[in-house]
């Protein structure tokens, strides 16, 4: 069957897509619609953490959808209380929102600190952010964001978001005032290149926030759930924050994402927050069945041995064709190319069946599932080798 006979032109014009359309997938790997393989080290950008249609995820949508799918939200359900159960006993936060979206669950997280600020800290709004990040795509998650090309968009913007610069905390400093009532990061910028901010970082900006009686927020929509090795980013800084938004591998591919905070700052009332399918049993079953997979003894042994196999085939990789650094942790890694060069890579790659991602054009993003092979990892490499030295096909 051929791309033409799909009317995909219907669909609003919001990113340019290769003529190809997907319509099977089965672990690391994805079939389009003429029946071409690729190995899929993209994941739903690092979402699919346990590739793609896992047992698990399958079997928890089938039981959940004939057992009961919503009954709004103005009721309990079973599976949101048992994931919000799981997820409080596994970090250190105490309450729970659930979301839909990365991008809501991080409105949700400043809607939440200003409501702090409101009550505890006479009005304080402001929420330091960082350059380079990202937040999502709601109004103010895109005003929280500290991405260029975002600048110019929709004004005015949210205001209330000074922007300092990762791993400068004088910078950090420069912005606090009596308006100033937190700071959020991502412990490692996914979108801007896979940047991470440093352990010393953390603790500092952790140390500060508690000083200065603020709220220190994380943005684990992409880093957490497994994805650096650890369950949260955030562990392996030594620190407990007081916000976390999660989203992406939460849902293992579904639309599910989480606001978690302590119970100090758990602030809201009936009727400041709420959404209709927030919370909604068929996506907080999958939650459970991710939960239960990626909480089983050995599976983050697994993803930092393979992280580490990655990082050790990139790191050889790039001392051979003479490119850049090997950046990030677990299975959320960059490799630096040292020019503009990423777009042409990614398509090379995508024409001998390899999907990866290229955030910012001098780097290449890899998030594979986390139950990637090593020998999976292998054979991504030898086709990133033949796209880097072979002619481009
Ligand atoms: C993807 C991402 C978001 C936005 O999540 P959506 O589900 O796309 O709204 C927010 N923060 C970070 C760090 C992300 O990687």
């Amino acid at each position: 069957m051929g791309f033409e006979q799909f009317p995909a032109g219907a669909l609003m014009n919001i990113t340019t897509r290769p003529e190809l359309i997907f319509v099977r997938g089965q672990g690391s790997w994805l079939w389009d619609h003429e029946g071409r393989r690729y190995l899929d080290f993209v994941q739903g950008w690092a979402v699919n953490c346990l590739g793609h249609s896992p047992q698990p995820i399958a079997d928890a949508l089938a039981v959940q959808a004939h057992r009961l799918i919503t009954p709004s939200p103005a009721f309990y359900n079973e599976p949101s209380i048992r994931l919000a159960d799981w997820l409080v006993r596994h970090s250190c936060f105490d309450r729970v929102f659930f979301t839909n979206s990365g991008a809501e669950a991080n409105e949700g997280a400043i809607k939440l600190a200003r409501k702090y600020g409101a009550r505890h800290r006479e009005g304080a709004y402001e929420i330091i952010t960082f350059d380079g990040a990202f937040h999502g795509r709601t109004l103010a998650t895109m005003s929280a964001s500290g991405k260029k090309q975002f600048d110019a968009l929709f004004e005015p913007k949210v205001p209330g978001f000074p922007r300092a610069r990762l791993n400068d905390l004088a910078s950090v400093e420069a912005l606090l005032g009596p308006r100033t009532v937190g700071v959020m990061l991502e412990p490692i910028q996914g979108e801007a290149g896979v940047w991470p901010a440093t352990v010393q970082f953390l603790r500092d900006l952790r140390a500060l926030t508690a000083e200065r009686g603020i709220l220190l927020i994380v943005d684990e929509v992409q880093t957490g759930m497994g994805r650096t090795g650890d369950l949260f980013g955030y562990e392996h800084a030594g620190i407990e924050p007081d916000i976390m938004s999660l989203g992406k591998g939460i849902g293992g591919g579904v639309p599910l994402g989480a606001m978690l905070a302590r119970e100090s700052v758990s602030c809201f009332e009936p009727g400041d927050q709420g959404g209709t399918y927030n919370g909604n049993p068929l996506m907080c079953a999958v939650g459970l069945a991710v939960a239960g997979s990626i909480g089983a003894p050995e599976f983050l042994d697994g993803v930092r041995r393979t992280g580490e196999h990655l990082r050790g085939r990139l790191e050889a990789f790039s001392r051979a064709q003479h490119l850049g650094e090997v950046r990030g942790r677990g299975l959320l890694l960059a490799l630096d190319l040292g020019q503009p060069i990423g777009g042409r890579i990614v398509d090379a790659a995508r024409a001998r069946g390899l999907l990866i991602n290229s955030p910012r054009p001098e780097c290449l993003r890899f998030m594979p599932a986390l139950n990637v092979t090593h020998e999976e990892v292998d054979a991504m490499i030898e086709i990133l080798a033949a796209c880097v030295t072979g002619p481009a096909s």
